[in-house]
């Protein structure tokens, strides 16, 4: 399998010894990686991987030395230097190193400081974006996270801070009226402060919601359920993370666009969800 994809003929960089890639996995189906990803997969001698990298990724790499440096949402990242300084001395050995990150290195993922601390040791870097959790898990699941009749625009959050509680620091009444559509990172310990605080600053009690668990990967699960509900069923339905909460009117495309039904055989449940009464393509 590992040879079965061979790369398209382009002039494809070379991860050459002391540099660092920084390189995004996607949200878990190992066919959502970047060509520049697989690029790197074939020269790495070293990758360093994150918790959320799916591990049939890394079986694309079987000579490189893995190195796992996985630490779950909402601890104090008390490791994240340790990491940095890990990858900057791999670097200065000579090494090739990869460094896997689920999604995108630069959503969510502390991309940016990992690189800023590799660049100010003097180790060269290059990033490749991956698909985040945010638009591609969503995608999976039959949700658009911009669709014309729904969104103008659409806000990405994080359910947690440094300190691990919710983020205090965020305008939640400004988040609430200024996107009709809200993407939640690590939300699932906060959700009941999360859905207190939008309802607080007026959105609706039946606003639609979709909690969509790991996403694109063979264990993905959906909850459907309205804001008010959305902590409740959560505990109940046991969903446990990595999940994405999708706040929004959006979410009711899944009950034309769930692809994922549609290839098991189901029929769409409503073809026309937002009671738009014609194709939105018309105008
Ligand atoms: N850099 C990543 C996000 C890291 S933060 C990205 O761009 O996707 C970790 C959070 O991402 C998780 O708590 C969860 O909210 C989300 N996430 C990552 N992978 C996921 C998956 N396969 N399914 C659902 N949510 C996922």
């Amino acid at each position: 399998m590992t040879d079965s994809i061979s790369l398209p003929a382009h002039h494809w960089p070379a991860l050459e010894p002391g540099w660092v890639w920084l390189c995004g996995a996607g949200p878990g189906d190992p066919g959502l990686l970047t060509l520049h990803a697989l690029n790197a997969l074939r020269q790495a001698d070293v990758i360093v991987y994150d918790a959320l990298v799916d591990e049939r990724i890394l079986d694309w790499a079987p000579e490189a030395e893995k190195i796992y440096a996985g630490k779950r949402g909402g601890k104090p990242s008390a490791k994240q230097r340790d990491i940095s300084l890990r990858l900057v001395d791999l670097a200065r050995a000579g090494r090739r190193v990869l460094r896997l990150k689920g999604g995108d290195p630069f959503v969510f993922g502390r991309g940016g400081e990992e690189a800023q601390t590799l660049i100010q040791h003097g180790v060269r870097v290059r990033i490749i974006p991956g698909i985040s959790a945010g638009i591609g898990g969503l995608a999976y699941a039959g949700i658009p996270v911009t669709h014309r009749d729904v969104n103008q625009s659409v806000t990405f959050v994080t359910g947690h801070d440094q300190s691990g509680e919710t983020p205090a620091s965020l305008d939640w009444a400004a988040i609430s009226r200024g996107s009709q559509v809200i993407v939640i990172y690590m939300g699932m310990k906060h959700a009941h402060a999360i859905a207190d605080a939008l309802l607080a600053a007026g959105r609706a009690a039946d606003e639609p919601v979709a909690i969509v668990a790991s996403a694109t990967t063979p264990a993905q699960q959906v909850l459907e359920t309205r804001l008010d509900r959305m902590a409740e069923d959560i505990a109940e339905s046991r969903l446990e993370p990595p999940a994405i909460i999708c706040i929004g009117r959006a979410a009711l495309m899944r009950q034309v666009l769930d692809w994922q039904s549609q290839l098991a055989g189901e029929a769409p449940r409503d073809l026309d969800p937002l009671g738009r009464g014609r194709p939105a393509e018309q105008g």
